[in-house]
């Protein structure tokens, strides 16, 4: 391209772009695993790969399945996260849960035990994330459900967001881990409220269901610092905004959250749905979908495609 480039030209370019990068990583879709430990999300279509992005002027690039509809899982534990922040302060929030790395699986039991006093520490795991969610205001499971469906819902501009019974039933019915969790936390006084309330409350946000689109733009927020970056209106506190970016590099890619941070090298979340929000701060909000996991418990095609991006397009923050 000679001359300047107009932003026509920019948007087909990033467009040709990603759907090459679709193209290359829907090579990879069958060599990951779909999650069967939650029944229902087993039934996903391992052959669907999709990618949106949107740009910090508001505009949308989407490829591949981009239809498909699918759960947040381990991605809602940020804004669970940003709205107990906002509920409580900093000061409480880690007083109850840590901000390092754990190098374990998302779902271990080990350190719960061994570290005294018994704080998870951080709240990506999910034994942080149910103290989290322990600590988001409101008059049982229902009302902290509707805060979190309601930020959601102005982050993306899709009032149709909304819990997957199904799937949500489904976690709440084979969830013996999750319950050892929340059950040791509160014999050990770290969990405080009631815990089935506090366990409904994490299996529904687990549960919303979006599409890659709902996704770019919930990670748009997060680039633009917090405020929506069409319409300006502050949406998440900026400090905020920034803590839950750095917990996205510190621990939001599970225990490959190091080997991530090399290769493609921006903010990520996965959730075991397969789908992984990126953000890259002030340009823009990525998601992406693919429900085979590699054994870490990320989108195998998903981190493949986010490889291709950052490398195409100059991505990595470091
Ligand atoms: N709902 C899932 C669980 O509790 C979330 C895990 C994930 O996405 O990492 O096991």
């Amino acid at each position: 391209m000679t001359g300047i480039e107009t932003k026509q030209h920019i948007q087909q370019r990033y467009q040709e772009q990603l759907e090459q990068a679709v193209i290359l990583a829907s090579r990879h879709v069958k060599e990951g695993k779909v999650a069967s430990y939650i029944p229902e999300l087993a039934k996903s279509d391992p052959n669907h790969l999709s990618a949106a992005v949107v740009l910090m002027d508001g505009s949308v690039i989407a490829a591949g399945n981009t239809q498909t509809r699918f759960t947040l899982q381990s991605i809602a534990k940020l804004f669970s996260l940003a709205i107990a922040l906002a509920d409580h302060g900093c000061e409480y929030v880690f007083s109850r849960v840590g901000m390092e790395p754990t190098g374990d699986p998302f779902n271990s039991i080990m350190k719960l035990e061994a570290i005294k006093p018994h704080k998870p520490l951080n709240p990506m795991i999910n034994a942080g994330a149910i103290v989290v969610c322990d600590m988001v205001k409101g008059n049982g499971c229902e009302e902290r459900t509707e805060r979190i469906l309601s930020l959601l819902r102005k982050m993306t501009g899709n009032p149709e967001i909304c819990v997957n019974h199904a799937v949500y039933l489904s976690e709440k019915n084979s969830a013996n881990r999750n319950r050892a969790l929340a059950y040791f936390m509160k014999d050990s006084g770290v969990l405080t409220g009631d815990v089935e309330d506090t366990l409904d409350f994490y299996f529904r946000h687990c549960s919303i269901e979006v599409n890659t689109q709902d996704v770019a733009w919930m990670a748009s927020v997060l680039a633009a610092d917090g405020a929506h970056p069409v319409t300006g209106e502050r949406l998440i506190d900026e400090r905020i905004a920034g803590i839950c970016k750095t917990f996205m590099v510190t621990c939001g890619m599970y225990n490959a959250s190091g080997e991530f941070a090399i290769q493609v090298g921006i903010p990520a979340k996965s959730g075991v749905a397969g789908g992984i929000m990126a953000t890259v701060p002030m340009q823009m909000g990525i998601g992406v979908y693919s429900p085979g996991l590699d054994e870490k418990g990320n989108s195998l095609a998903g981190v493949k495609l986010l490889q291709e991006l950052s490398n195409l397009w100059n991505l990595s923050i470091f």
